[in-house]
């Protein structure tokens, strides 16, 4: 836990699964080998601005149900805040904390011009019809309004918030400030304002950083099994694009069920009928395995993508992989991370993985800003050369300080960002 600063003093128990106190850690050793000052450490690892809002809306049976919505803004030195939003009925304001100081993290380690926020509405879209699901996002979006715009915060989608949810988003901010504002979200739809390539970014990202990991430990990526747990946007298309790449992918899975076979699953085909059914269960060409066995499978690299907290004290001796890569945020325990490290397990962290997104994010709003569409080709080529040059500078920085990887996308994140909170000065 942090030492040394008013912030500390203040620290509440250690909670192994709580969040924002995993960031706190990560960002205090990394604040440590830089030799941060008290002062600046408090105003990094302080959340900007917190907003909580009712959001009142009309049910189909025409009751009336008060939802709660979270944005979190964590720093705005190198830019306007980034970070998407997402719908679950276990959202909690530590969370979003924690997720928005990722975002700032994120981007400063792919070199991008944003901070971080997040969001967040607590609620089950699985129970919620389309109708109620609009008038939640139209709500929440006005009861934010005032600390959103292109210059301010931009949200983007994230669990169970897809590019109709921006849609409704990019439309109720327009109608309220009266001219239409693609550059207020990203991840929008294509014909509106939205970038080629972006729905394939986090997974195309988290791609990329495992070819960069397997080149340097070693491992051919023809002769790597791949786990991979989530099948949506990231844990999905990430898995396409390893299979494309050659990688054999052994196990996916979905909130429900996980299918394996070591012979290597095929892919489109699973993913085809996960669209269909809505649950991998059913799937016929590999075994069905609760998830509870999934991460502990024999294989060489892990992918978790799905959610928070899944490689934990209560797992981490029994993972066999040697490479893990983080395409969700925040997978991976502190008190994991130690238990991987001293078993020699390489893990890429997700400030680092699955920092595709937020980069195609920035090339979305670039474009929206300028009238100006780019090539899937310019998109994926400029994205390629983004995550392979932060996948350096992280190996760098970690070889030069003797760190693990993801400590090493910390000293490089927060290095960066106390350098423009220094050269802007505290205004009071
Ligand atoms: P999604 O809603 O598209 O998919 C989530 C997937 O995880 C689904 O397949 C769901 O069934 C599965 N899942 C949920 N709980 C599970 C569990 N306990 N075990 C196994 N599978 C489970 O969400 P997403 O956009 O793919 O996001 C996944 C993670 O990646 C989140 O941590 C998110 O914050 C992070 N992330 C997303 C993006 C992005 O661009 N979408 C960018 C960066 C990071």
């Amino acid at each position: 836990m942090p030492t040394g600063t008013a912030a500390a003093e203040n620290e509440p128990k250690f909670d192994e699964f709580n969040p924002f106190q995993a960031m706190a850690q990560r960002f205090a050793v990394a604040a440590d080998h830089l030799g941060l000052e008290g002062g600046v450490r408090d105003v990094l690892r302080t959340p900007d601005r917190e907003m909580r809002v009712a959001i009142p809306i009309i049910m189909d049976d025409g009751s009336t149900r008060v939802f709660t919505g979270y944005r979190v803004q964590h720093n705005f030195s190198r830019g306007p805040c980034k970070g998407g939003i997402r719908f679950a009925p276990d959202v909690n304001l530590d969370e979003v904390r924690a997720l928005a100081a990722w975002m700032t993290w994120k981007c400063s380690v792919v070199d991008i011009p944003f901070g971080g926020g997040k969001g967040g509405v607590i609620c089950d879209p699985r129970e919620l019809t389309d109708g109620e699901l609009e008038r939640i996002t139209r709500r929440y979006t006005t009861g934010i309004m005032d600390i959103l715009g292109p210059d301010r915060d931009v949200p983007a989608p994230d669990i169970n918030t897809n590019e109709r949810t921006m849609a409704w988003i990019m439309d109720t901010y327009s109608m309220h400030v009266r001219r239409t504002t693609t550059a207020i979200v990203t991840g929008k739809p294509l014909n509106l304002g939205g970038s080629k390539g972006r729905a394939e970014a986090t997974g195309r990202g988290v791609m990329i950083s495992c070819r960069e990991a397997m080149q340097k430990i070693g491992m051919r990526p023809e002769d790597a099994r791949v786990v991979v747990q989530g099948s949506g946007n990231v844990g999905g298309i990430g898995a396409m694009l390893m299979h494309r790449e050659g990688m054999r992918i052994v196990s996916l899975s979905d909130m429900y069920v996980s299918v394996h076979n070591d012979h290597g699953l095929d892919v489109p085909a699973v993913l085809a009928h996960l669209r269909e059914h809505r649950s991998l269960e059913g799937y016929k060409e590999a075994d069905i395995l609760p998830n509870s066995k999934q991460l502990e499978l024999d294989c060489d690299v892990l992918v978790p993508a799905a959610v928070e907290n899944q490689i934990t004290s209560k797992n981490a001796e029994r993972i066999k992989a040697k490479l893990v890569v983080e395409g969700a945020n925040g997978p991976t325990t502190v008190i994991a991370d130690q238990i991987l490290e001293d078993r020699g397990v390489v893990v890429v962290p997700d400030i680092l993985a699955n920092a595709g997104g937020v980069t195609v994010s920035y090339f979305e709003w670039v474009q929206d800003r300028a009238g100006f569409f780019w090539t899937e080709e310019i998109v994926n080529s400029r994205l390629e050369l983004i995550m392979t040059n932060a996948f350096q500078a992280v190996d760098e920085t970690a070889k030069k300080y003797g760190v693990s990887l993801r400590i090493g996308a910390y000293i490089l994140a927060v290095d960066r960002v106390a350098k423009v909170y220094k050269l802007r000065g505290l205004y009071s």
